[in-house]
């Protein structure tokens, strides 16, 4: 299929939401799409109607949008080959059903539950290698399944594998070449008794329709294949080329799950991670660059993505390193973005109102804030110093008797406020060049100085470089809070 353009699905099934794996996958397709210039879908698989649920596809929807996952055909945008939801296809499962028996590449099965249970005892008994249905069926003439089914009886519908098909051979682009044996392939149902089909059929159906070129899906499906690859070839369509990437484990080794912690992509959305820094992340879990680049922005990774770069070992899901890349996003930022994407969303989410400020007034806000934020959320409390006012601002008990208490402190604030005030310039180089000759002049230690204006305009000793907060807080404000902690120092 070398010159056939790439078109590829990503086809979660609504059960819940979109997880940390479903992700990965989706990312996948995603980028092998764009490196190859072809084609990304994304398909409901709803047919289970028990567990799927209109809301939860409504959620995967908006959790594909957060992460910057655009498809080219599927819901909401449309395309010529939908309808993209599997509920939406009935007709097309049960004619291509229909079309296998005619053809006699399928068959209907009368099989009672207890006749399938004894069978599959009996084969237990005698040590078959082979438990699968027995093929009682099979060998029906076309007039008495029409009799049966005439009479309401029961019935699903199987697939007949072809006797001589000999062994499966899927040649996977992960896992390379994969044998099933032919002794294990069973005449499996294809369409279930209240007519819907089952998920190997379905998948294949839709898969040929669509022109699915690649199959690109998580590893717990590669046991499926063989029998997707039977369905293919009673279709008499061709077998896609298949990718089955590896699971993604937790620390300890086990398959991810909520006992490690946020597993749906939302969670992560609403913690504060970046898309793209999720996204980047999430690439790395099996696949990479070059095997050292660490940051692969989404541009890079939809020119670069391939899938002989997709590695078979499953890998695992460390939320130290998510962070690091987080913060690495961030620290990357023009002062622009970090104000539009990090400052503002985040004094939003704190019910922090910013005030009229120019774009000069937002960079150098973002200059000192940037390196002390890991997560979005840490730009409103970082910056909490330069939105409070000398009224609001909250003091830091610790801070308070650790910057304030010692002796002598009382002095120093009243030298700091008479150098502040007598300033022409309110620069952040002006106020440090204010502050420089306290601490000769007091014989004072210039940590301790620095300190204990620190605590009196920020409330705490952690806050960001000195002069350039309070070159932002703005020159009564901070007199204003020097002449409030005053009264705190001894
Ligand atoms: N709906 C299936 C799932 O969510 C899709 C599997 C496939 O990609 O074939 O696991």
């Amino acid at each position: 299929m070398a010159d056939t353009p790439v078109r590829v699905r990503f086809a979660p099934s609504p059960t819940g939401k979109l997880h940390v794996g479903g992700a990965r996958t989706a990312i996948y397709n995603w980028a092998f799409a764009r490196a190859n210039h072809g084609t990304f879908i994304l398909r409901i698989d709803d047919t289970d109607p028990t567990r799927s649920t209109e809301e939860n596809t409504r959620v995967i929807l908006r959790a594909m949008r957060w992460l910057g996952l655009d498809w080219d055909e599927g819901p909401e945008v449309g395309g010529d080959f939908g309808p993209y939801r599997q509920t939406e296809r009935a007709q097309l499962y049960r004619d291509a059903a229909q079309r296998l028996w005619d053809e006699g590449k399928a068959y209907p099965c009368f099989c009672t539950p207890e006749q399938l249970e004894a069978d599959r005892e009996a084969a237990r008994a005698r040590k078959d290698p082979f438990q699968g249905y027995q093929r009682r069926c099979r060998s029906l003439s076309r007039e008495e399944a029409q009799a049966r089914i005439d009479a309401d009886e029961p019935y699903v519908l199987r697939i007949k594998v072809p006797e001589d098909r000999g062994d499966v051979v899927v040649r996977d682009a992960v896992h390379g070449e994969v044998t099933f044996a032919a002794r294990e392939l069973d005449d499996f149902v294809i369409q279930r008794t209240d007519g819907t089909p089952t998920y190997n059929f379905a998948t294949v159906v839709d898969d040929a329709a669509m022109g699915i070129t690649h199959v690109i899906r998580g590893d717990d499906h590669l046991s499926n294949t063989p029998r997707q690859v039977i369905v293919y070839e009673a279709l008499g369509a061709p077998v896609p080329t298949f990718a089955h990437i590896s699971m993604i484990l937790g620390a300890d080794g086990k398959k991810l799950s909520k006992r490690h912690g946020a597993t749906s992509v939302e969670e992560y959305r609403d913690a504060g991670y970046l898309s793209d820094a999720f996204v980047n992340y999430l690439a790395l879990l099996g696949w990479s660059l070059d095997g050292e680049t660490t940051i692969v922005p989404r541009d890079v990774l939809a020119r670069e993505f391939s899938l002989d770069h997709v590695s078979k070992n499953p890998a695992t899901f460390d939320p130290a390193k998510l962070d690091w890349m987080n913060a690495e996003y961030i620290n990357r930022m023009s002062d622009e973005e970090y104000t539009e994407h990090v400052m503002r969303p985040a004094l939003e989410v704190a019910g922090v109102e910013p005030g009229e400020h120019d774009a000069d007034w937002w960079a150098a806000l973002a200059r000192i804030c940037r390196p002390r934020t890991k997560m979005s959320a840490d730009a409103a409390q970082v910056a909490a110093p330069v939105f409070a006012t000398a009224e609001t601002l909250a003091y830091d008990e610790k801070s308070v008797s650790k910057g304030l208490g010692r002796e002598g402190m009382g002095a120093v604030l009243d030298a700091a406020r008479g150098a502040l005030e007598a300033l022409g310039d309110w620069t952040a180089e002006a106020i440090d060049a204010a502050l420089e000759p306290l601490p000769e002049a007091l014989d004072v230690k210039k940590r301790l100085v620095f300190q204990a204006v620190r605590v009196a305009v920020c409330g705490n000793m952690v806050s960001p470089p000195l002069g350039e907060t309070m070159a932002l807080i703005g020159r009564d404000d901070c007199l204003a809070r020097i002449d409030r902690a005053r009264s705190m120092a001894a």
